[in-house]
């Protein structure tokens, strides 16, 4: 691999480790002209089955989306970039798994929602407001009393 500082190609692995539940492997590398480290992040690629989005249209699946969508819904949140990277492991495991070649856009979405129940609460329940784009506010109120605990109180 290349050095991003200065370009040169010998480039030496000087620590190797699993991380998100070793769904990924991190490398410090360093270079052997300028001694610059940098870390590289490995992920093994599979093939994605297509989305199928509500219009019927189909997209490739877009796992940069996903994180944003996830992030967002976590913003000021006390979790982890190494729990949501594992959460987005998992669904990206789960979608290889159904060895399907085209999956419909709410499955995902559902499987996201499953992730983010267990990452926060909170996030679950904003991911899911906006997800499900709830009709009204009773809708949205089962969706927070299925929470075990509500961590807010809605005030009138
Ligand atoms: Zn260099």
């Amino acid at each position: 691999m290349h050095c991003p500082f200065c370009n040169e190609t010998d480039t030496k692995v000087i620590d190797s480790r699993l991380v998100a539940n070793g769904g990924q492997v991190r490398r410090r590398r360093e270079c052997q002209t300028c001694r610059e480290r940098f870390t590289t992040f490995e992920v093994a690629e599979l093939l994605m089955p297509k989305v199928i989005k509500q219009d019927g249209t189909r997209e490739p699946f877009d796992e940069q989306k996903l994180r944003n969508g996830l992030q967002r819904s976590l913003e000021k949140r006390p979790v982890s970039v190494e729990a949501i990277e594992s959460s987005l492991n998992n669904v990206r495991h789960y979608l290889q798994a159904l060895g399907e070649r085209e999956v419909k856009s709410l499955v995902i979405g559902e499987r996201v929602m499953e992730e983010l129940r267990n990452l926060d609460q909170v996030a679950y329940v904003r991911f899911a407001s906006v997800y499900r784009s709830f009709q009204d506010v009773s809708e949205f109120q089962q969706e927070i009393d299925r929470l075990k605990e509500p961590q807010e109180k809605i005030s009138k």
